[in-house]
């Protein structure tokens, strides 16, 4: 598996033989508010249910579960601040596996005791990202752990991908899929399985407008930086890597339209779901439906075609989400 080109569906059901005994396989659920809206049949989703809150449990159990022995009892490290830390360390931990979490020392306490408590050995270093990194290979290294990658992994990316199978095996004429788009794992494994079943599927990524690190690659036929900002969808931050070997190529070749959301959007579409639909989505994960709600894709598909939007993930921190109801109620 060392080219992107080489991955295929049979990848992502060989993905989903080895994760279904540990993974949720999540609701697919009809929204009557979106459809009514759009004009589509629209449905979600509902990665927020999956393991450990979202889709990331997925890619983790994938990678995990593939390792030959001596590494698993070498034990893995990570390095995250967010939902893929937190998704390492809780397969680690099913599988009985070592686990190391590396961050910064300004990562909030509560994300720390999140990891400890599932019992991964977390090692807070540095003032910023790139000392903590630093720090994570440095580890890696004296301890002979495997690093695992938060996207661009073909284990990882083909783990997120299966949440596609079962997608299709429940609505088999899903016109387009609207998947949240930062590293492009998620939308690479996603787009491989349902562009395999269904070439004519629209593929659409969406990412924060404030920081679209894989709509700016695209753009510039390359990976390329771009600099640190805050956004309500703080899963979706971060660059894709310049040395980026998988996601970018697969991104770049399913993607059929882009689009960026604001700030506010994002806002709405939290609240919109919490109070329509009793849903708590975290910013990454409400991405898609403010892009519906905000009428911002031109889809190209016949009235009352499905289309299914990825919500992926479901850990806001409580009192941010209480102001933004607050504030948009
Ligand atoms: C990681 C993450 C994403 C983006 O996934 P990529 O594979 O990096 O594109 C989207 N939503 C949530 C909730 C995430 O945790």
């Amino acid at each position: 598996m060392d080219d992107y080109n080489s991955l295929s569906l049979a990848d992502i059901y060989r993905a989903r033989k080895i994760i279904s005994p540990v993974i949720t396989r999540t609701p697919l659920v009809f929204s009557p508010r979106l459809s009514m809206l759009t004009g589509f049949k629209v449905y979600l989703k509902l990665e927020t249910l999956q393991l450990t809150g979202t889709f990331k449990a997925r890619g983790a159990a994938n990678k995990l579960m593939s390792l030959g022995n001596a590494e698993k009892e070498r034990g893995v490290i990570a390095f995250s601040t967010g939902n893929h830390g937190r998704a390492v360390a809780h397969i680690a931990r099913n599988l009985k596996l070592p686990a190391v979490i590396c961050l910064s020392e300004r990562v909030p306490a509560f994300r720390v005791k999140a990891m400890r408590d599932l019992g991964a050995e977390v090692v807070a270093y540095g003032q910023s990202q790139d000392e903590a990194y630093a720090k994570a290979l440095e580890i890696q290294k004296e301890r002979g752990l495997t690093m695992i990658a938060p996207f661009d992994d073909p284990f990882v990316l083909c783990g997120q991908g299966t949440m596609a199978i079962e997608i299709f095996e429940e609505i088999p004429n899903t016109k387009a899929l609207i998947v949240p788009l930062s590293g492009g794992g998620l939308f690479s494994g996603v787009a491989l399985a349902s562009k395999t079943i269904n070439p004519k599927v629209k593929m659409i990524g969406v990412s924060m407008e404030v920081a679209p690190a894989m709509i700016r690659s695209l753009t510039a036929g390359k990976p390329i930086e771009i600099p640190e900002v805050d956004s309500l969808a703080d899963a979706l931050l971060g660059g894709i890597g310049l040395d980026n070997q998988y996601t970018f190529s697969l991104t770049q070749k399913y993607i059929d339209k882009s689009v960026l959301v604001s700030e506010d959007q994002i806002a709405r579409a939290m609240y919109g779901a919490f109070y329509h639909e009793r849903l708590v989505i975290e910013g990454s994960g409400a991405v898609g439906l403010a892009a519906l709600e905000n009428d911002l894709i031109d889809l190209n598909i016949e009235p009352n075609d499905p289309v299914v939007v990825i919500v992926s993930g479901g850990n806001v921190d409580t009192r941010l989400l209480q102001a933004i109801i607050e504030k948009n109620h």
